[in-house]
């Protein structure tokens, strides 16, 4: 199994010709309420990859809470984690110009009260196969649920998003980074030395994988017609995280494909691939 700790929101995206000044009031072309948040958006992606997931964060009391929820349970990811907190679910305020240009806030709500883990969390931690997060929950519960994969002998898989830096005992127990260019360039030579596996993602041009003993591996890209890169990232992750025991080659094709399939859909949670779309793109 795969058990992912991370963030779940609900996106509120408009579409507008250009994005309003400081002041100002325009009328918008349309407006989606779609669940996202990278941790739910990765733990859907590694479900619908095939795998046994189970989502640890939390949920507020308002009304998006039950649609989140719902999400995670149609497909088939495990809420008995998913706590249900006082005050408002994360939220992600998106608005979008006719260019693709985008301004976006994020509240992370019910996300930051993701302060600790209980025996039974930390437990379903210490059981799986390999522990997926990002960084939209707080960094003393990556890092506490981290240590804990490692003593337990969990793979740690990270994507270091939304980007900041490591303290050194999440680092240390670090098996897999998963990071596009951006953060790989902001995080620095430095760190990602400090870490066995490093995947580096790069947009249509697929991704590259680094090794404990300096060992390469680049896989491009599926030449597909992208129209939404929404998701891509996750999907990728998701399947990287599925594919990962059947060794780097094998896990960055599969979770390449993920992603290229996703920039050919809308949305974030609802562009992630089947395990069985995955494979037809592949023997295509
Ligand atoms: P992020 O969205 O996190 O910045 P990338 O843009 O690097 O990450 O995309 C993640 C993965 O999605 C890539 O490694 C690639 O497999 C796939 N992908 C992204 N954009 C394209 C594209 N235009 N064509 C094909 N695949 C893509």
């Amino acid at each position: 199994t795969i058990t992912v700790l991370g963030s779940v929101n609900m996106d509120l995206v408009t579409t507008t010709d250009t994005l309003p000044a400081p002041g100002e009031t325009i009328l918008g072309a349309t407006f989606a309420l779609t669940p996202g948040g990278k941790g739910a958006n990765q733990a859907i992606a590694a479900a619908r990859a095939g795998a046994e997931v189970e989502f640890i964060g939390a949920v507020g009391d308002d009304t998006f809470a039950l649609e989140l929820r719902e999400t995670l349970v149609l497909n088939d990811v495990g809420t008995q984690y998913l706590r249900e907190v006082e005050g408002p679910s994360g939220v992600a305020v998106i608005s979008v110009d006719r260019t693709g240009e985008n301004s976006i806030i994020v509240v992370a709500g019910a996300n930051a009260t993701v302060t600790d883990l209980s025996a039974d969390e930390l437990s379903a931690v210490g059981q799986a196969d390999l522990l997926l997060c990002q960084l939209e929950v707080p960094l003393e519960t990556v890092t506490a649920a981290a240590s804990h994969a490692r003593a337990n002998g969990t793979t740690v898989m990270l994507n270091p998003s939304p980007v900041q830096p490591l303290p050194p005992d999440l680092l240390e127990v670090i098996d897999v980074l998963i990071l596009n260019s951006i953060e790989s360039a902001q995080l620095g030579p430095a760190v990602l030395a400090a870490v066995p596996h490093v995947v580096t993602t790069l947009g249509a041009d697929g991704a590259t994988y680094r090794g404990p003993n300096g060992e390469e591996v680049v896989v491009r890209s599926l030449p597909v017609e992208a129209i939404d890169t929404t998701g891509a990232g996750d999907a990728f992750a998701g399947a990287l995280a599925v594919a990962w025991e059947q060794g780097p080659e094998r896990a960055l094709t599969w979770a390449c494909a993920a992603g290229a399939i996703a920039t050919t859909r809308a949305g974030a949670s609802t562009s992630l691939p089947t395990e069985e779309q995955i494979q037809a793109a592949l023997t295509l």
